[in-house]
């Protein structure tokens, strides 16, 4: 049995685009006083969606549109037809709360199945779902997604080391389902009470935060994993599960079939050019309680051009890159601190901390990049690293930058997020 799309070619997905987008809008003007306030606003009736094209005429929706609807925002259908909500964890203001039809429940389910089958699992993998449940979190989205794959659902959730690896060891579990930083934990829990040869597990996917090169180069060894997955989601958009890299690992392959992705420039909102970073602005084509039509998730990412080496005719985005709040516009150019991120953490010798220092000095802006050296290594390599840091930036965000390393361990390091930007800049 096979999760992926009934479509077989991009032609026989775009026709089911279509189709869901036009059920989308309909739906959302004739079920939601809030979207049919919008849509009038925009001029835009649902028949005069003829092509997916005729998505650019739609009205944008935000997290203000979320938080503005509370307790539930933006719902399409009766509050009976309901059987579940979640909500975003935010800091600030009001809860974004998404509720559920049993449709849209088994929707997810469905596509979260895919997951598993794009990771290559089948009915003899054991997963060990170490990540949380409850309103807040979707561990239930992972569980729902095993049991409809048919693979063994092991549902943990987060924390606790030693019952997470007296598990791996009773249960032989071959999935891990966690966090990237508690995956390191457990990695080093493993190698630490030699249990490696009594475990058998094979691949882990990581949700939540965005977990680096090295980090899951240093997992992979310990624990001598044959492959590390990311998976991407947000609350808005069902939950977890929305995409998943296919064994070549050369971007996110996403669920085209459930929602439309469109990458727009966050200052003008137009489309960028194809393959460069923007904000990722999502049309749901499936959802019944709360449709998003244009939904800017703030998320940063880019559309990966042309088809997988492995054949599938799902499209992929690239990793997230960061926050549309944390992008920075020097010298005309868009810059994203995940983008530096990104690009330091292919050189070898320097360690994940880095601070980006802006200034301007006679109307002309500079940009220093302040890095740490690796833990162990001093001032002697820094002749060898500048030039190597200098170029690879250069060439990869088309801006020239000053470089300064550090000793490991004096940049200022936060149990929250860390500040990576200073800008000295006045105004803009
Ligand atoms: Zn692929």
């Amino acid at each position: 049995m096979s999760f992926m799309p009934e479509a077989k070619t991009e032609e026989e997905l775009q026709v089911q685009q279509l189709k869901g987008l036009q059920w989308t809008v309909n739906h959302a003007y004739h079920g939601s006083p809030e979207y049919k306030a919008k849509l009038d606003a925009s001029g835009v009736k649902p028949e005069q969606i003829k092509q997916l094209d005729d998505l650019r005429r739609l009205p944008f929706s935000s997290a203000a549109d979320l938080k503005d609807g509370y307790p539930f925002p933006l719902l399409c259908v009766p509050a009976r037809d309901v059987v579940r909500i979640h909500a975003s964890s935010g800091t600030t203001g009001k809860r974004k709360v998404l509720c559920y039809t049993p449709k849209d429940i088994q929707d997810w389910s469905r596509f979260f199945a895919r997951c598993y089958e794009m990771a290559g699992l089948n009915a003899e993998d054991r997963v060990q779902i170490a990540v949380g449940y409850g309103v807040w979190t979707a561990g239930v989205g992972f569980q729902a997604g095993c049991e409809r794959f048919g693979a063994m659902a092991i549902p943990v959730g987060p924390g606790n080391l030693e019952m997470q690896t007296q598990f791996l060891i009773d249960f032989q579990s071959t999935v891990l389902c966690c966090t990237a930083s508690m995956g390191l934990l457990l990695a080093e829990e493993v190698s630490r009470n030699r249990l490696l040869d009594r475990i058998n597990l094979k691949k882990m996917i990581f949700g939540s935060e965005r977990s680096s090169r090295a980090m899951r180069r240093k997992i992979q060894d310990l624990l001598g994993l044959e492959q590390l997955f990311d998976i991407p989601g947000m609350t808005e958009l069902y939950g977890p599960g929305t995409g998943l890299e296919c064994s070549r690992h050369s971007g996110i392959h996403y669920w085209a079939d459930y929602f439309l992705l469109e990458i727009v420039d966050p200052e003008t909102l137009e489309p960028v050019q194809s393959g460069e970073v923007g904000e990722m602005v999502v049309t749901t084509l499936k959802k019944e309680a709360v449709p998003l039509i244009r939904y800017r998730t703030r998320d940063l990412s880019r559309l990966i051009p042309g088809r997988c080496a492995c054949g599938s005719i799902l499209p992929r985005h690239d990793q997230l890159l960061g926050r549309t709040d944390d992008m920075i516009i020097f010298r005309a150019v868009n810059i994203y601190p995940g983008q530096i991120d990104e690009i330091l953490s292919q050189i070898e010798g320097i360690g994940s901390e880095f601070q980006i220092v802006l200034e301007r000095e006679q109307g002309l802006d500079s940009m220093l990049l302040r890095i740490e050296r690796e833990q162990g290594l001093d001032a002697d390599i820094d002749e060898k690293l500048i030039p190597e840091i200098s170029q690879k930036i250069k060439s990869q965000v088309l801006v020239a930058s000053e470089i300064e390393l550090v000793d490991y361990g004096s940049l200022t390091r936060t149990v929250r997020k860390t500040k990576r930007v200073i800008d000295k800049r006045d105004g803009d």
